[in-house]
């Protein structure tokens, strides 16, 4: 396994929100929100609270736990500073396991796969836009440029019973797995990100072409991605 991550202020923000890390064979990547540098905060804490625990072995139950507590982590932190009030975050998670993926996410981080030249992807956004999309309502381009793109229907740091999506998929050899935030996603088309994972078979030029590219798309928003390449 090879694996490629960047992570990125962007062109306009002034802070980087955005927070990843990884421990063995598990991803993981929050994109924070709340004023006064509390969504640096927030996305720090999801990541570290994860990849600090003892996992125990790795199935869907264990890694919803993990995420379960980093939620209970920026609750009790807002509880005791007033000043967190408001601060939330993302998470994707990917815990990589024989031939088996396990993914956990809450909010608009998206995960995707990469096999045999073809980019899906495995995440439904937790997102206004998102429910609009399914709907009917609006379309997924229409969604790309919504004004209420950026409100979340589920975040970490907003109450205790959270729900958090959970699937188990099969990874094979010379697939490419992409964590990422909406920084790239909003920035690049899907069949844009598709051909940065294609053009070059090391996943860390991938992880940085693909900054670069939603930089040179106008960079609005921090911008991460973890790729991993099995
Ligand atoms: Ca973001």
């Amino acid at each position: 396994m090879e694996i490629g991550s960047k992570t990125d202020r962007g062109m306009i923000r002034e802070l980087n929100e955005d927070a990843l890390g990884y421990h063995q064979q598990l991803f993981v990547i929050a994109d924070g929100m709340g004023g006064h540098e509390a969504g640096e905060i927030a996305s720090a804490l999801a990541v570290e609270t994860i990849l600090n625990l003892e996992a125990g072995e790795p199935t869907l139950a264990n890694l919803e736990k993990l995420i379960l507590k980093a939620n209970e982590a920026i609750l009790s932190s807002i509880d005791e500073k007033s000043e967190l009030k408001g601060m939330g975050t993302t998470i994707v998670a990917l815990w990589i396991f024989k031939n088996r993926g396990l993914i956990a996410h809450v909010g608009d981080s998206r995960a995707y796969q990469l096999r045999d030249g073809v980019l899906n992807k495995l995440t439904e956004d937790h997102s206004l836009v998102a429910e609009l999309v399914k709907s009917g309502g609006i379309t997924e381009f229409e969604a790309r440029t919504h004004p209420q793109r950026n409100i979340l229907t589920r975040a970490l740091g907003t109450k205790s019973l959270l729900e958090v999506s959970l699937q188990e998929i099969l990874i094979k050899k010379n697939d490419k797995l992409l964590l990422c935030t909406d920084g790239l996603t909003g920035m690049l088309e899907e069949s844009k990100i598709q051909e940065i994972l294609l053009k070059d078979k090391n996943p860390q030029v991938n992880a940085d072409n693909l900054v670069a590219a939603a930089n040179e798309a106008g960079g609005n928003d921090n911008i991460t991605a973890i790729v991993i390449k099995v």
